[in-house]
Parts: C-alpha cells; structure tokens; sequence
C-alpha cells in the first residue's frame, strides 16, 4: 500500500506565525506530478519528407495559436491565484496550479521554494462564520491525526482573513482513475475498499466522524498501480471524543449520502460513515447511486425506506458477495450495520473478492457515470444543480433544516 518512506519537510519558519503541525511526515516518495503542467507546443514535428499542405499548414498554425492563448489564459489564471495569496505563503511555495475549490476553499499545487517537493495547499476563507466553521473542524481532525489512508497536514499558514493549510498532495480521485484505466473488477474495489476502510476504522477508534465521505473525498497518493488511497476533507467531521458525548446532532453531509438517522435528526454516531461507504460501494462497482432523485423530499424518503435495488447493469455480473456486504452496510437500523471492524472481516473483503467472477465491470460503470453526468449537465443548464460540491452541501444543510420540519411525517413511514 506503500506508506513507506520518509519526505524531508519544509524548513521551519523564522517568524512565528506559521504553526508547525508536524515535522516529519510518512509517505511514499513515488510521487510524481501528472496533472496539470503548464502547456507546451504541441510535440508532432513538421514532417521532413512531407509534402507541404497549405490547408494543413493553416490548421497547425491555428493549433499553435490555441495553445499559446490556452497557455496565457492559465499564466493569468494562476497569477489571480497567486494574488490571493499572502506574501509569506508565495515566500516559502511556489503556486503552479489550481487543482480544486469550493465555495469557502482553493486548493493549489505547489512547490517548496527551498526542498522543490511538491504539495497541496488548500486555502479557505474564514472571513464568515461558515468559512471560519469548517476550517477549525478540519484543522482540529487533521492535527489529530496520523494514518496513511488519511491525508497528512504538514503546516499551517495563517493570514487576517484566510488559513492556509499546506498538505500532502495527491493526484487524482478514485474515479477519474477507474474511468482512465479501462479495466474495473470486484477485486480492484475490494483492493480501494479495504484501504478506505482501515482509515475509516482509524478515525472512529479516535472518535472522529468524517461525515462526508463519497468519491470526490477519495484521492490516489501517485500515480502508480500500488499507490495508497487517502481520505481527504474533514471540513464537515466531528472529533468528540470517545469517552464523552459520542452521539451527534447536526444535520449535515451531501444529501445522497446521508444515512437515515440523520434525516431522522436522531442522535447519531460514526454508523453514518458506514452509510456513506454502503452508497459508495454501490457506486463503486455500478457507476449509479443507490438513491437518486431532482426532489430532495423524494430522495430523503428513499434513504428513509432503505430503498434501493440491484437492477441494471452491470448488477447481473455482480456477486451476491458484493451485494450482501453492501446491504449490511446500507442497513438502516444504524445498531444492525456493520462498523468498519465488521465490513474489514467481511468475506467479499477479506478474500479480495476471491469466489466472484474477475468480469471487467468498467464498460457498464463508465456509461452509467457518463450517462449520470450527461442529465446532471442537462438540469444545470436549465438552472436547477448549479451549485459547487461545497455550496451544495452547505446549503443542503439549510434545506435539510427546512425539510426536516416535516420529520414527524417521515418518521411515520
Ligand atoms: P471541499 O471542502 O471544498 O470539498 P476538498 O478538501 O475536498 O475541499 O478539496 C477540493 C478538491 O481539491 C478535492 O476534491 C480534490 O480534487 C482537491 N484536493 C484537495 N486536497 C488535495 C490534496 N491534498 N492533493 C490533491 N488534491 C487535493
Ligand atoms: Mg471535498
């Protein structure tokens, strides 16, 4: 899983306002960077022994124009970012890119000026309340913890208005790979799963609930085949401890996800992340969610029911392995679930998926992916989801706030 060796951090800061968190860090070295570098002219040489194309020639022309206004446009994008910015911050990294965001929080790529070891930055405004929220509650989970599943926080950086929070940097999301990568079987997400899993079991033995978990919070560490999956953004996570108030109230998440107790606005515990990793099994080896709807009310009543199916493809390919632990996970009686002790004895885990087929699920998975982003695009064009992750969780907590008025009406079915 390769948490091996060690990285050389950062020098400490002469002033005192940067807060050291950590000194040394655990992680693997394979790092490399993948994503966006800066453009570069496109690498087809003319063709020496080619006859000349005036028609082509134009098209290649017009091409290397593309790209040098491509490149401008993110020259100016990253300077926008830089300005952001606060001078001691761009002192010590170097801002290369812009790799995420959400309504309070940027995350960049950057580099060390001193070591050139690469890392995330994630900044958020805490300017509102809101904002100020969701830092703390990250930055009181990830300074408490050390685990190679989780991300690791290596400093943080602190100006007037924004709180700077320089991270270990990953590379792409869980999906982005298994759509890149062509092949997805049962093993492969028993392999991600596990991993996820020894996190998850991690965080609730500290009495910590990451209470966001879903896909786009799953992050590759390299590139390569081997490398380690870390579980990311603790903005919404609670970190009461184990021998005080366990339960919590607070109805928060991304409304998919979000088990029933919560909707039920019942104290609740750590089974909620054990929800969430039911919803993204299913999505894992289908490409669908197990509750969907446009009208939250709707959606809201089918998590209530426990109501979903395993029809559709690729589910005829599926093991009733896979399924049996999915449905133990998507119990929703909170006290019958499995924890994360549980679901990593489970037998679909434990024998990594060994009695299924090895049935390459990716062709069904990425058509019902696409065909999910494809009606997504289409109700945001006509205005109805156009909301970044962030907003549409914080603002889901309102509706759920709203919605949950009529909680007397869900609790009768
Ligand atoms: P938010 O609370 O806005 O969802 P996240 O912490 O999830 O914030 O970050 C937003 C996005 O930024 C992520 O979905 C991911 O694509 C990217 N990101 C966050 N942290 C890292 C990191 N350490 N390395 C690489 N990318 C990251
Ligand atoms: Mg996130």
């Amino acid at each position: 899983m390769g948490c091996g060796t060690s990285k050389v951090l950062p020098e400490t800061p002469k002033n005192c306002y940067v807060d050291f968190v950590k000194s040394v860090v655990k992680c693997n070295n394979k790092q490399k960077l993948c994503d966006e570098e800066p453009l570069k002219p496109s690498g087809k040489r003319n063709d020496f022994w080619g006859i000349y194309n005036p028609g082509e020639y134009q098209q290649q022309q017009q091409q290397n124009q593309h790209l040098l206004w491509q490149e401008g446009v993110k020259r100016n994008k990253i300077a926008k970012y830089r300005a952001k910015f606060d001078s001691r911050v761009t002192a010590r990294y170097d801002i290369k890119a812009l790799i995420g965001r959400g309504s309070f929080s940027r995350v960049v790529r950057v580099e060390h000026r001193a070591t050139k070891q690469p890392f995330a930055i994630k900044m958020i405004e805490t300017k509102a309340k809101e904002g100020r929220e969701v830092c703390e509650s990250e930055l009181r989970v990830l300074r408490r913890v050390s685990h190679c599943n989780i991300i690791q926080l290596i400093e943080v950086l602190e100006s007037q208005e924004r709180v700077y929070m320089v991270m270990e940097l990953a590379t792409e999301g869980a999906f982005d790979r298994i759509i890149a990568k062509g092949s997805f079987t049962e093993r492969d997400a028993t392999q991600v799963l596990q991993m996820v899993l020894d996190g998850v079991k991690y965080l609730h033995s500290l009495g910590i609930s990451h209470r966001d978990l879903k896909p786009e919070n799953l992050l590759y560490y390299h590139p390569g085949t081997d490398s380690k999956i870390l579980v990311t953004d603790f903005g919404l996570a609670n970190s009461g401890n184990k021998g005080g108030d366990w339960s919590m109230r607070t109805t928060c998440g991304t409304p998919e996800y979000i088990a029933p107790e919560i909707l039920l606005r019942k104290p609740y515990t750590s089974a909620v992340d054990m929800w969430a990793l039911g919803v993204i099994t299913y999505i894992l080896l289908s490409g669908s969610m197990p509750f969907e709807d446009e009208n939250r009310t709707r959606l809201y009543r089918m998590i209530l029911k426990g109501k979903y199916s395993f029809v559709g493809d690729p589910w005829p390919s599926v093991s009733n392995l896979a399924k049996d632990y999915i449905n133990r996970l998507l119990t929703v009686d909170p006290s019958e679930r499995m924890t994360a002790t549980q679901a990593l004895k489970h037998p679909w885990i434990v024998t990594m998926a060994a009695s299924s087929s090895m049935k390459n699920l990716h062709r069904s998975i990425s058509q019902n992916l696409m065909r999910r982003a494809s009606s997504r695009c289409q109700s945001s064009k006509s205005g109805q989801s156009s909301r970044s992750n962030r907003s549409r969780r914080i603002w889901e907590k309102e509706i759920l706030e709203r919605n949950l008025k009529y909680q007397p009406h869900y609790e009768q079915q």
